[in-house]
């Protein structure tokens, strides 16, 4: 009987769609990986870095880090809040409109 391999985390090329290889990866912080990913399309090639971190613990640890803060939640993915964000660029005048009038 053969072990069978973990699987690895999938990501699919953001450009072509097609599906992308973990060439690499580093540990940035406790909670965050880099992956260095490769677009398996040799007519797209995109070479691009993902991130892959821990947002939330479903069941404590019983060996828990005093450094890591993490909130708590469900296996599924829920939205962190009911607030609905407004658009990045929608809460301001244009710049051209706010700036103060030139003296001179
Ligand atoms: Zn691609």
């Amino acid at each position: 009987m053969t072990a069978k391999k973990p699987r690895l985390p999938g990501i699919h090329c953001p450009h072509c769609g097609d599906r992308s290889i973990v060439r690499d990866s580093v540990q940035v912080t406790p909670i965050v990986r880099e992956l260095r990913l490769v677009c398996d399309n040799i007519d797209c090639g995109h070479y691009f870095v993902a991130q892959l971190s821990v947002i939330r613990t479903v069941r404590p640890s019983a060996c828990p880090n005093p450094d890591i803060h993490l909130p708590t939640g469900k296996w599924a993915s829920q939205p962190a809040n009911d607030d609905t964000p407004a658009p990045a660029n929608d809460e301001r005048p244009p710049a051209a409109t706010e700036a103060a009038p030139m003296s001179g």
